[in-house]
């Protein structure tokens, strides 16, 4: 386990003061690492879940080849370029599950039905409508068919022995249809990370207090934990901590007992007359940035310890839209490195800008986009009006974040732009 310290010095130019976004990602990576405990699940209950080791598969599957059509099996050997082929049909059909018993001679051939075991003696099926059928006598037309045709080989999809899907892996629904398609029961995922939360500030309302003059109503922990419920996090919503030493440290220390991270929002700016920085210090190993990002900025990062247990410390800004912002750049990736996820770097789209956009070098920025499609199948990203980082309604309205790169200067209008869309990720 690294100390912030040991990290910043093994960064190339590690600045605190202005550091940018990329950076702060390739620091976390070194701060985190994954839960080392895992638990066996019945598949139903795996959706979401990471897998915790590789999946091998016991059997092949499909574990016969076998028809991938209704139609007529036979040898293909018979088949010659430019001629027709007459076949006798033999009795009884290849029903799935249930195999023709027999096997076919040369000039015979077999009804099966689609999934059905191919018959002995036979690699090759016509489907029904390509077909004469005249009493017991069967015509495959010249040329409908190659030799092989519309036949499925054993282990076509996954051969016995395998890996089937490797440790690392989100198990969406495809994953959950292949675990059972191998026969397994049961399945190996990490278990499920815990992270606490908690708003700071004296001019924090909760729900249900009775609006007064500067105060506003906590909207982060509402983000936060729908954005950690995204990722099937178990959350222990702590509330909003007074500013005020003795329930600060009342708070992180409890909050380092129970979860293997923790994220607060507020007190971490420069000018804060606050103590949160204070007691993030006092209680752990810490660090303070200022990066080169918009919105967002302030932020603090390092480990709490507790009774001799330590946990992961994400100190956001205040402000609302900072926090969406700050937690989908750094603090999601970092999360999913400590759920087990293999790398998993968004995937951006490219979309041309609607409007010119202002930029200035040397900040990553993150502008709350809508992005549609245009009649010639391009598409098209405009932004949600004011950008302000406390216009929550900014990122309401939106459907990705344009990323404008560190060193990437104006945008003008029809010119591309990186956007991380939030189907999937929020
Ligand atoms: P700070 O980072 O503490 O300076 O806060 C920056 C701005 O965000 C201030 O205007 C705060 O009132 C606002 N803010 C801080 N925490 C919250 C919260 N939990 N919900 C809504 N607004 C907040
Ligand atoms: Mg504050």
């Amino acid at each position: 386990m690294s100390t912030i310290e040991q990290i910043a010095a093994a960064l190339q130019g590690y600045d605190p003061q202005a550091l940018a976004a990329t950076s702060v990602n390739q620091f976390l990576a070194r701060l985190v690492s994954p839960v080392a405990e895992s638990e066996t699940l019945g598949v139903f209950d795996a959706l979401d879940r990471v897998l915790a080791e590789d999946v091998v598969s016991p059997i092949s599957v499909p574990p016969h080849d076998n028809s991938a059509m209704d139609g007529f099996a036979f040898d293909g050997a018979q088949l010659a370029p430019g001629q027709p082929l007459m076949l006798q049909l033999a009795e009884g059909t290849a029903w799935a599950g249930k195999a023709w018993a027999g096997s076919a001679g040369a000039g015979e051939c077999v009804k099966i039905m689609t999934g059905a075991i191919m018959p002995a003696g036979t690699d090759t099926v016509v489907p029904l409508e390509f077909v004469r059928v005249d009493g017991g006598q069967l015509t495959v037309p010249a040329d409908a068919v190659r030799r092989g045709d519309n036949r499925r080989l054993l282990g076509e999809d996954l051969m016995a022995g395998r890996p089937a899907l490797a440790r690392g892996q989100t198990l969406g629904p495809a994953a959950l249809g292949l675990i059972a398609s191998l026969g397994l029961p049961t399945v190996r995922v990490f278990r499920r990370l815990k992270v606490a939360y908690f708003s700071t500030g004296d001019e924090i309302l909760s729900l249900g207090d009775a609006p007064r003059e500067g105060a506003v109503y906590d909207s982060n922990r509402y983000t936060v934990f729908g954005l950690l419920s995204r990722l099937g996090i178990e959350v222990i919503d702590m509330g909003v901590v007074r500013d005020e030493p003795a329930a600060l440290e009342a708070a992180f220390r409890q909050a380092a007992r129970a979860a293997d991270a923790i994220i607060t929002s507020g007190g971490v700016s420069m000018g804060e007359a606050d103590h949160t920085k204070a007691m993030m210090k006092q209680l752990g190993d810490v660090a303070f940035w200022r990066i080169a990002m918009r919105p967002g900025r302030p932020m603090a990062v390092g480990r709490i310890t507790e009774a001799g247990k330590s946990s992961i410390l994400f100190g956001l800004p205040g402000n609302p839209v900072a926090v969406m912002v700050t937690f989908l750049a750094f603090v999601r990736p970092a999360l999913q490195r400590m759920m087990g996820c293999r790398e998993s770097d968004p995937v951006l789209l490219k979309a041309h800008s609607a409007e010119p956009l202002r930029k200035k070098p040397g900040r990553t920025e993150y502008q709350r986009g809508i992005v549609s499609r245009e009649a010639d199948g391009t598409l098209r990203v405009r932004t949600t009006g004011n950008q302000g980082s406390g216009v929550l309604r900014s990122m309401a309205l939106a459907n990705g974040l344009i990323v404008l790169h560190h060193g990437q200067g104006n945008v003008a209008v029809g010119d591309e732009v990186d956007v991380m869309m939030f189907d999937g990720v929020i």
